[in-house]
């Protein structure tokens, strides 16, 4: 029987999968991946680093940071910030 952790290790290569055939379809389109971005209003809760797949998040004095060169912007911390500070 699969156990949980599998399963997880499973849905966390698809999701990686997936993100990456996002990217390669926004750069083929011309487009460019901007970093997501933490505004003052954070509140300094960490609700959002748990979410992000790529550990682009940490903290830096009395907020928390994001990345650039290592966020993969697919916007998975956005829904768990309670004060809305995180944009693309
Ligand atoms: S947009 Fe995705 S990769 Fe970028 S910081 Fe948020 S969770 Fe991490
Ligand atoms: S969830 Fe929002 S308020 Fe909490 S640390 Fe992240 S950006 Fe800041």
């Amino acid at each position: 029987m699969m156990s949980l952790i599998s399963l997880l290790d499973i849905l966390k290569t698809v999701w990686h999968i997936y993100k990456a055939f996002r990217q390669a379809s926004i750069i083929l389109q011309g487009g460019e991946i901007v970093a997501h971005t933490i505004t003052d209003d954070c509140t300094n809760c960490a609700a959002c680093e748990d979410s992000c797949p790529v550990n682009s998040i940490s903290e830096q004095g009395d907020k928390r940071v994001i990345d650039a060169d290592t966020c993969i912007d697919c916007g998975a911390c956005v829904d768990t910030c309670p004060v809305n500070a995180i944009h693309a």
